[in-house]
């Protein structure tokens, strides 16, 4: 099946008895024994949350995806597999929950973090010096949209037995498969650009190793990181138009990006599918193309910017991104605003940054939008 058909196509409707076309949601916390879906208590199984791995490893070409309640979630479930005195050796610019969640969360357990910047191949060579038990990358990061080599870093992490993981939430299975780049584990918060709707909140890891699959799914039930089958359902669901809503904000992301691109207020703009992303040519090597993620400067101080992006019409400030809607963010006081001033501005986040989630309205509206307001400030 291809891309498209395998996500309308994938899930099983439970049709014997009604003929019901979209499958009905599993409300029920418990099955009686001996059935032969296999299912005993929705905490560790339930017939939606089936039907979404299923999809999701069709779209991630993966034997095995385990479903969770949040991205955070995913996030826990992979890192509870380590134990105390293990180390990870992460991209510096990982999402700010993640980093939150490794610093105030498994930081106290015994585990060791290691953040550096891993879109420079040359710090390849610390995988054999740090000699970490997994190495966690973002590619796409944000909100700096830098690109890590998935093939290069999962080839030399392979020669040591280290797992891979690619948080794939910013590229999506449409644009990027992580695993037939050599990636061990592919996490997606499917809260974003799966779902796409922006209404409800879960996570996926995709994966072909059957002992990685049997940890996540021992995470998901003694954990308590399931999902509920009413989320899995709005996240199927979602899906079935993803193909559909990726060309679409890829299509407007980069018409954006091109008018930003000539504009006098505009310092830097960042899109990996477009020609002036320095890792233009490993965008096209590992992906198929990129989402609706824009980030740019402003020639525009901290709190201009801030006023810039409140004059917009079409994109409210708003944490999230990735659904049919346009969102602004301001990355320096909110999804980074923990951490300290010196960091933001060495690894790029300064005040004048700002990041777009392109959503699938008319282009010509939002064009429209952002050149009233950037001609308003310009004065
Ligand atoms: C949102 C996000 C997460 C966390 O997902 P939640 O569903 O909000 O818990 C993890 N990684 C990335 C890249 C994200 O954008």
């Amino acid at each position: 099946m291809n891309f498209a058909t395998a996500s309308i196509h994938s899930e099983q409707n439970f049709s014997k008895e009604t003929g019901a076309i979209t499958p009905p949601i599993f409300l029920s916390s418990t099955f009686e024994y001996g059935n032969s879906g296999n299912f005993d208590y929705t905490r560790s199984g339930n017939p939606n949350f089936r039907n979404l791995s299923t999809t999701i490893s069709a779209l991630e070409q993966s034997e095995y995806t385990s479903v969770f309640s949040s991205g955070i979630a995913a996030v826990t479930a992979v890192a509870s597999t380590l134990k105390s005195g293990d180390k990870i050796l992460a991209e510096e610019n990982v999402y700010g929950c993640t980093f939150r969640i490794f610093e105030q969360v498994f930081k106290k357990f015994g585990i060791e973090i290691l953040y550096i910047d891993l879109s420079n191949i040359k710090n390849f060579s610390e995988i054999e010096k740090y000699s970490p038990e997994l190495i966690w990358i973002e590619s796409p990061t944000n909100p700096l949209l830098k690109l890590v080599d998935i093939e290069k870093l999962s080839t030399i992490a392979k020669k040591f037995n280290i797992p891979v993981l690619v948080d794939n939430t910013f590229a999506t299975p449409f644009f990027q498969k992580p695993l037939e780049l050599g990636a061990t584990l592919s996490l997606n918060s499917t809260t974003k650009y799966l779902n796409g709707h922006s209404d409800s909140l879960g996570g996926s890891v995709s994966t072909n190793d059957e002992k990685w699959s049997e940890k996540l799914e021992f995470a998901q039930k003694s954990l308590g990181l399931s999902p509920s089958a009413f989320d899995c359902f709005m996240i199927s669901r979602g899906i079935k138009t993803l193909s559909l809503r990726m060309k679409q904000h890829a299509k407007n992301a980069l018409q954006i990006t091109e008018f930003l691109h000539s504009h006098p207020l505009i310092e830097w703009v960042k899109y990996p599918f477009h020609s002036s992303h320095p890792q233009y040519e490993l965008a096209k090597k590992q992906m198929t193309g990129f989402s609706g993620m824009i980030t740019a400067r402003l020639k525009l101080s901290e709190e201009k910017t801030k006023e810039f992006l409140q004059q917009l019409q079409y994109f409210p400030l708003a944490e999230s991104l990735g659904g049919i809607e346009s969102l602004s963010c301001h990355p320096a006081t909110m999804t980074h605003a923990s951490v300290p001033q010196e960091i933001k501005e060495s690894i790029g986040i300064y005040g004048g940054v700002i990041r777009l989630s392109v959503g699938i309205e008319d282009v010509e509206d939002l064009l429209e939008d952002l050149e009233k307001v950037l001609e308003k400030f310009s004065k």
